[in-house]
């Protein structure tokens, strides 16, 4: 029996593996089988305090070089079912169960719905945060492919820095067209491009020429991991200790909701990993 099982092999992740190290528990990391994460794909962080400018692969391998000289592993299974047996979790990973009093789940974004093209070109012009990436886009077109009303206002942020943007709205929208801003009605089909970068967005109303498509997306599939887990906007609900709606799971990082940005997913990570430990030493939830 492990004292927790962390899901996830992004920042969230190794940040909570760190602190369990320190703290001498008994755990694994359940990694999942990609061996990169989407973080891998960025060309260029400028965010993250105390580094100035690294890429997304580089940052990741000083963080994993981290884990190496604290002796921590990664497992490269991923956890299909968890099943709650009263007090501890079963975690099944394909052809193994591991047992643990506690979860700790940094399994990322949710990443269903994807269109053809999509995954493909992550990092080459398809994005998720126009925040962080939008700059990179300077002066060029952009389309917006928005699921709520939140990709309304990354569509002014990039009407402030590229030439063009095409908002696809796929809710109800009465979203205005402004300045350099137009809104497409048609559903996007594939993203396309030339292997190394995007040229266009492929959507029923014809295509667009476009350098960069970011998508926002509301939907997480990560409460079928695990039954009864709450979800808040369709991230997983949690509090300030980031103990979720199940006694002794916690969630950190992008599943844990908003902003999706690096220096929250390890803060959270370690915010998580802390709150396991007090759970696991007095086998109570820590109150808010
Ligand atoms: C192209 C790009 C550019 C970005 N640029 C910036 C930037 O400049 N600044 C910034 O702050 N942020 C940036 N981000 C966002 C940043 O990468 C994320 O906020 C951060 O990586 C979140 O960390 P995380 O650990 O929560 O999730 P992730 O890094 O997404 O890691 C989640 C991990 O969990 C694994 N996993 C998922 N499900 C399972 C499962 N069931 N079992 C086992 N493993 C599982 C996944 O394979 C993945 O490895 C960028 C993201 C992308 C994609």
């Amino acid at each position: 029996m492990f004292d927790s099982v962390i899901i996830g092999g992004g920042p969230a992740a190794m940040s909570a593996a760190l602190n369990l190290k320190i703290r001498n528990k008994n755990f694994i990391i359940l990694a999942g089988n990609e061996k990169v994460t989407g973080l891998s794909k960025a060309p260029s962080i400028e965010n993250y305090l105390g580094i100035k400018n690294i890429s997304g692969k580089d940052l990741l391998s000083t963080f994993e070089e981290h884990l190496d000289n604290m002796g921590i592993e990664k497992k490269n299974e991923m956890a299909y079912n968890i099943l709650s047996m009263g007090d501890y979790f079963a975690v099944n990973a394909g052809n193994n169960f591991y047992d643990a009093r506690t979860l700790i789940i940094a399994t990322g974004k949710a990443k269903n719905n994807l269109i053809e093209g999509e995954e493909k070109y992550l990092g080459m012009g398809v994005g998720y945060c126009a925040t962080c990436d939008g700059p990179l886009y300077r002066n060029k077109a952009v389309a917006i492919v928005s699921e709520n009303e939140e990709g309304e206002e990354e569509a002014r942020f990039l009407s402030e820095i590229c030439s063009k943007v095409y908002y696809l709205p796929l809710y109800k929208s009465n979203f205005q067209e402004f300045n350099n801003v137009s809104v497409v009605k048609g559903k996007p089909k594939s993203v396309i491009g030339n292997g190394s970068k995007i040229t266009s967005l492929s959507t029923s109303e014809g295509n667009i020429d476009v350098d960069a498509v970011f998508f926002i997306r509301n939907v997480l599939p990560v409460n079928q991991l695990l039954e009864g887990l709450e979800l808040d906007d369709g991230s997983i609900k949690v509090n300030r200790t980031m103990a979720t709606s199940i006694s002794g799971v916690y969630a950190c990082g992008d599943c844990a909701g908003k902003p999706f940005q690096i220096s929250k997913a390890v803060g959270e990570g370690s915010i998580a990993a802390l709150s396991a430990v007090k759970y696991i030493d007095s086998n109570m939830e820590v109150k808010l």
